[in-house]
């Protein structure tokens, strides 16, 4: 066993992308940068605005779990190893999924939290709370802010590739395409 603990991304890694940013950004009126930081920097009428947009587009958005996440996390679980969800999405947005998918992590960390990605502290506050050295640990994600936060903290990094969209493999430590290969990576052979 390569890691003690695999830290997931949600949106478009343990699910199908099914939440049009683009469409936020547009109605938002935000072309570039960060959504989270630029809300952040608003009066708070228009940031409360803001996020209720977000979330409305959240909640009314399709959950498709994507195939083989339930079997790898439970063969995970039965090697001992930690599982954990670091999502910019929100505390409801999590219970959908994990509902869904009827399996509990063994930690949650979302937007509502002090530290939202790319930021490490993030990741940071995982390892502090399972007792784990950087390097024993893998975040998983769909997104260049899941490679940055893993690689800021020390821990390793595997970009999930989704057919189709932006290609970030070159800036992570390993890229799978589906969860047979996540559990090569996290396993060996
Ligand atoms: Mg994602």
């Amino acid at each position: 066993m390569k890691f003690k603990a695999v830290i997931f991304d949600m949106d478009g890694t343990l699910t199908v992308p099914t939440i049009d940013f683009d469409l936020i950004r547009k109605e938002l009126g935000i072309p570039d940068g960060d959504m989270v930081n630029v809300i952040a920097s608003w009066p708070e009428a228009r940031r409360d605005a803001a996020w209720a947009l977000i979330q409305k587009y959240e909640s009314e958005s399709k959950i498709i779990i994507k195939d083989g996440v339930l079997e790898c996390l439970k063969k995970f679980r039965e090697l001992g190893i930690m599982l954990g969800i670091l999502t910019r999405n929100s505390a409801d947005g999590v219970s959908r999924v994990a509902e869904k998918l009827r399996f509990d992590f063994d930690m949650v960390l979302t937007r509502e939290h002090e530290y939202v990605k790319p930021d490490p502290e993030t990741v940071r506050c995982f390892l502090r709370e399972w007792e784990l050295e950087p390097g024993e640990t893998l975040v998983v994600g769909d997104y260049i802010h899941d490679i940055e936060c893993a690689r800021n903290a020390g821990a390793r990094s595997c970009f999930y590739f989704n057919s189709g969209s932006r290609f970030y493999g070159d800036e992570s430590d390993f890229t799978v395409k589906n969860f047979r290969e996540l559990e090569a990576v996290v396993i060996g052979e």
